[in-house]
């Protein structure tokens, strides 16, 4: 491996291939045609070389989790990456392979033909493994460009502690960062260039067949709220910073209200860039705790989950928990829980809490989760079930396979802050020790607990 700057690794040691007919760009996780550090880069190898540029976007049927939400919302977000590819002169290919009998190594086929090889470096969930994979079997190079964050992730070259040790660090640079990033155009177009590949159109009219065909799990329902694409991005973007991000500072902790973006979802699948919505924010002209407050979540929190999946190889484990955390556990992995349920019983929410039930309620039915109750929903997985491992094991299982926005740094440094991760010791008490605490009662004074309970019961 290779670091050629800030945001791009050579992932392999190959030359290029001198017989190339193209330049190629395996979209995985940033799914959008502007701000794009890797769609750029590309855009840029592919000038140098003289070569057309072919992007390619594949949605497999067996990875973990996959269900008609989670397609859908992929989905959701084709037919007009093709427009916009289409009238910049970039061939698109989208390929769904449906199940086992489907085309299979497409990328391999398909790098055959390529110059170079550029793609997205996501530090978590089955990206590495895939760019780990590409970068092995390539006769060419592999290129791994970071659209991550507002920050490059090597601009942090070890493990943060928690929010205070990387926020010093992310204030000295960010103005560095938070401009606008200079597109790039190709110079020779690729709409009518032949490509060894499946090519499926995708349109509104036919996802839910599209999905109906393919062998994943049919049970979690795609969200009737939360719409995939760019354009949905940035119409609820638009939405958040007029009418929300004013009052944001205070309105972000009350799931009865519609207080903070609600953009995970979007950013999670690179719909929308974190610069895009940074810059959004940065020029609008909400009150300066409000811009300051969601720059925090936005830049400092969801970096520090970044940095986290990047630089700890067991991120998706009790593993990565600090010392003092794990001693803690050890004094208290045997006291007895008193109330308990089983896996299936969480799932269906159906506990003793109306509170986190509804959270549950929340998540099952729309793909999301408020984020105030969502810190309650995790700390009270670790209070009612017999072990910390099956507690981790739960909470990881529902955040993946009902969230939208799971699967990603913010999901296992969400669901670990729950047993201390970048926090600190508090009070110590039976089950926790010194871990923090929260309870349904006091957590749900703090808003119209019984509006949001309502609400979600209509949601089902
Ligand atoms: C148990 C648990 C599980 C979580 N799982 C996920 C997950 O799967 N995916 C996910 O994106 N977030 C997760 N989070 C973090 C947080 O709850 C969500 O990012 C937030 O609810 C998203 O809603 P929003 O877009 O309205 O946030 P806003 O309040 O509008 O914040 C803006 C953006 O900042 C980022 N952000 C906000 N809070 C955090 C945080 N605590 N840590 C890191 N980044 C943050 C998100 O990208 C978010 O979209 C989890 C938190 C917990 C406690």
């Amino acid at each position: 491996m290779k670091r050629i700057n800030e945001r791009v690794i050579k992932l392999n040691d190959a030359n290029p291939n001198p017989n190339a007919k193209y330049v190629l760009y395996w979209m995985q996780m940033f799914k959008r045609t502007t701000h794009n550090h890797a769609l750029v880069f590309a855009i840029r190898q592919a000038n140098e070389f003289k070569l057309p540029l072919v992007v390619y976007e594949g949605l497999k049927y067996y990875y973990p989790w996959a269900s008609d939400r989670l397609h859908t919302f992929i989905l959701e977000g084709v037919e007009e990456k093709r427009k916009a590819f289409e009238k910049v002169g970039i061939r698109y290919i989208f390929y769904l392979q449906k199940d086992k009998n489907d085309p299979k190594q497409t990328v391999a086929k398909l790098a055959k033909d390529a110059a170079v090889i550029v793609t997205d470096d996501f530090p978590c969930f089955i990206i590495p493994g895939h760019n780990k994979t590409i970068a092995e079997k390539a006769r060419v190079p592999v290129y791994g460009v970071d659209s991550n964050g507002v920050i490059p992730m090597s601009k942090f070259d070890k493990e943060e502690y928690a929010a205070y040790t990387i926020r010093p660090k992310i204030k000295k640079i960010l103005d560095n960062y938070l401009k606008p990033l200079v597109e790039e155009k190709v110079q020779i177009k690729s709409l009518n260039l032949k490509v060894d590949c499946p090519d499926i159109k995708v349109n509104e009219n036919n996802i839910a067949k599209l999905v109906a065909e393919c062998d994943i799990d049919h049970s979690v329902k795609p969200s009737e709220i939360y719409h995939g694409g760019t354009a949905n991005g940035r119409k609820r973007l638009k939405k958040f910073v007029e009418k929300i991000l004013p009052e944001y500072d205070t309105a972000r902790n009350k799931p009865d209200r519609d207080g903070s973006s609600r953009l995970s979802s979007y950013l999670h699948f690179g719909f929308l860039s974190p610069l895009e919505i940074a810059l959004a924010v940065q020029e609008s002209d909400a009150p300066k705790a409000s811009k300051e407050a969601y720059l925090e979540e936005l830049i400092v929190r969801r970096e520090l989950s970044y940095n986290f999946t990047r630089h700890n190889p067991e991120y998706d484990s009790l593993e990565s928990l600090p010392a003092w955390v794990q001693k803690t556990m050890r004094e208290h992995s045997n006291d007895e829980r008193p109330v308990t349920y089983s896996p299936e019983k969480l799932e269906a929410g159906k506990t003793h809490d109306e509170l986190w039930n509804a959270a549950q309620r929340e998540m099952t039915a729309t793909g999301e989760m408020h984020n105030y109750v969502r810190m309650l929903w995790g700390k009270n997985v670790v209070a009612w079930t017999k072990s910390y491992e099956e507690a981790f094991a739960i909470l990881e299982h529902l955040n993946n396979k009902y969230c939208l926005d799971g699967r990603n740094p913010n999901s296992y440094a969400g669901i670990l802050w729950c047993f201390g991760k970048h926090d600190r010791p508090w009070m110590e008490r039976p089950v926790f020790g010194i871990i923090r605490y929260m309870t349904s009662r006091s957590t749900g004074k703090k808003f119209d607990s019984r509006k949001y309970i309502e609400w979600t019961k209509k949601l089902l």
